[in-house]
């Protein structure tokens, strides 16, 4: 008997040269089993040295787009990547709450791992009240726990701290929280494996996998939240979930090696 693929949505920006945003979302999705939707909120202009421009969907053509996906297409999970405005959180959150998919995994994405901004600074707090109350999950990596919590990095440098941050997150948003890449208790990653904690109720939890070493890391936290909504949508409890994306991104980071994507930090190879 063959089972039915379910349908997984992302909302989130497009990176063009196909390491990270919906690009990365939709090739997990294909990866792990499900269909892919995708309803870019933002362009950006960007390549494996940087981005260097962002165009943002008028919201008016973002509601217009989620309507005609979510009037048609049942939604088993969205995840939410880069949304760039205060604006775009807005018309996600109101489309999120009129059409109540069974699962929101929302990656809060502030920065680009090269550092350019990916939301304004004015769309953070729209995000935390807006978003989070509508979100399964948060999947926050160490510095942008800091940044929504409002407080130093070094408060979430090891997995206690990490676990403690998380749980005020949780609080703070009403669900779970999945803090990805802590860093041990010198600030620095470990070198030996890679921890995400969770937070779901009430508790938190440490997961790890051998840490892959390489440079080319573009695009992780879309691959992980990208997969956690795919394990939801297959029927996997989130704990579960959580722990099989964590590792499908260990793997897609070691089959990065096969890629050979520009000149600077280059993606992770889902199609393992
Ligand atoms: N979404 C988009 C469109 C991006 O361009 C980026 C980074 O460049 C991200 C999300 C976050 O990327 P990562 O998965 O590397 O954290």
């Amino acid at each position: 008997m063959t089972r039915e693929l379910p349908n997984v949505l992302s909302i989130a920006g497009s990176d063009p040269s196909g390491g990270a945003g919906i690009q990365a979302d939709l090739r997990t999705f294909a990866a792990l089993g499900v269909y892919g939707c995708a309803v870019p909120a933002a362009l950006t202009a960007q390549n494996t040295m940087g981005v260097s421009g962002i165009f943002q969907v008028p919201s008016d053509f973002l509601e217009q787009q989620l309507d005609t996906v979510f009037s048609d297409v049942h939604v088993a999970a969205v995840k939410v990547g880069m949304l760039g405005s205060a604006d775009a959180v807005r018309a996600v959150a109101a489309a999120l709450r009129r059409y109540r998919p069974g699962f929101v995994v929302l990656d809060p994405v502030l920065r680009a791992s090269t550092g350019a901004p990916l939301l304004e600074p004015d769309a953070i707090g729209v995000l935390r009240d807006e978003l989070f109350p509508l979100a399964t999950v948060i999947t926050p990596n160490a510095a942008e726990t800091g940044a929504l919590l409002r407080e130093p990095l070094p408060r979430v440098a090891d997995a206690a701290a990490a676990a403690a941050a998380a749980a005020r997150l949780g609080t703070v948003a009403r669900c779970a929280v999945l803090v990805t890449g802590v860093l041990d208790d010198r600030g620095e990653p470990d070198r030996a494996m890679s921890v995400d904690v969770l937070y779901h109720d009430g508790k938190t939890e440490e997961l790890r996998v051998p840490r892959v070493e390489s440079r080319n890391t573009h695009g992780t936290g879309c691959t992980l939240a990208s997969a956690v909504a795919a394990y939801l949508a297959l029927g996997r409890d989130l704990r579960s979930a959580c722990a099989a994306a964590q590792q499908f991104v260990a793997r897609a980071i070691a089959a990065g090696s096969r890629l050979h994507v520009g000149r600077g930090a280059g993606p992770v190879n889902q199609l393992i």
